[in-house]
């Protein structure tokens, strides 16, 4: 009996009728080494952006950094440790029970992986567009939001100050996303990676030439774009939701170039609250039970 074709096999493992044997291996050793890859690149980011701070900071910080960083970076470690307690499961291993159960959009389309990566890491991104417009839209989640926003300081660390409740939430989101579209581990491990460097670097109180910026700002969120976000004025701090990608913000028009009073003389926070006790452990946890005042509600007034 004849030896089958050599595609014959291919056709086999990458036919759309079942989950690719070559894909599921590589997407349980990305699995595998998901923690290290994750904290080895997180910590690098941070320690680079941390330096490019102090060598070329872009504003002046108003608190005391040492206890702004102890708070930002303390929920940062509650975040971490709630999150391996509360999700048995990440955004990652969703992906790969997907695969291996052959569900959602990608694993139907079975398209080149390269298109896969590109396409589900953009969609991904999309998502957290919308999700992130909702947590401004709706009060009830505009609560669990405000303590990113309340950071009196913008720097690296204001990347990472979101309430746990608000991480919690995103994650149900993302898992719900993530079964729906079906994307390989590795797609997902990517937009992980991909989110959390931008935003620490889009965050980061430094300074960027403007001609390089408005090149950069074509493909990726930048410093300015993203201070825009932590105005204290309602018009600017209700724009530019996007944290990756550039395009979701000009595309549903809720872009906006630069702050009104310019980057030097612009206020950094939320109206209602202010000083050091922002950058106060507690005060951030309990932050989202404290009534919503009259400058923050209503919260999308003007977008346009
Ligand atoms: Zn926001």
């Amino acid at each position: 009996m004849a030896a089958p074709a050599p595609w014959a096999s291919t056709k086999v493992a990458s036919a759309p009728s079942g989950p690719s044997y070559k894909k599921l291996a590589m997407s349980e050793s990305i699995l595998q080494n998901e923690g290290t890859i994750r904290l080895t690149i997180f910590l690098g980011v941070l320690a680079g952006m941390a330096l490019w701070e102090l060598a070329a900071p872009r504003r002046i910080l108003t608190q005391n950094k040492p206890y702004r960083w102890f708070g930002n970076l303390g929920i940062v470690v509650l975040n971490t440790a709630l999150g391996r307690l509360l999700f048995p499961i990440l955004a990652v291993g969703a992906a790969y029970w997907a695969e291996q159960n052959f569900w959602g959009l990608f694993n139907w389309l079975a398209l080149p992986g390269w298109l896969e990566v590109a396409v589900a890491a953009a969609l991904l991104d999309l998502t957290v567009y919308w999700q992130h417009r909702l947590f401004h839209k709706i009060p009830l989640l505009w609560r669990l939001h405000r303590m990113h926003h309340a950071d009196p300081d913008f720097d690296v660390t204001t990347a990472l100050r979101f309430h746990p409740l608000k991480i919690a939430l995103s994650m149900l989101i993302k898992l719900g996303a993530v079964a729906i579209l079906g994307p390989a581990a590795l797609a997902v491990l990517i937009f992980e990676v991909l989110l959390n460097g931008t935003a620490m670097f889009n965050h980061g109180n430094v300074r960027l030439p403007l001609g390089l910026d408005r090149w950069l700002r074509l493909l990726v969120v930048t410093p300015h774009m993203r201070r825009v976000h932590h105005s204290v004025e309602a018009g600017e701090y209700n724009s530019n939701f996007g944290f990756n990608l550039p395009w979701w913000d000009r595309l549903f028009g809720s872009y906006r170039a630069q702050p009104v009073l310019g980057h030097d003389e612009m206020r950094i926070g939320l109206p209602e609250y202010g000083g050091g006790i922002c950058a106060n452990l507690i005060w951030m946890l309990v932050l989202p039970f404290k009534p919503l005042q009259a400058e923050s509600q209503g919260i999308e007034h003007d977008q346009g």
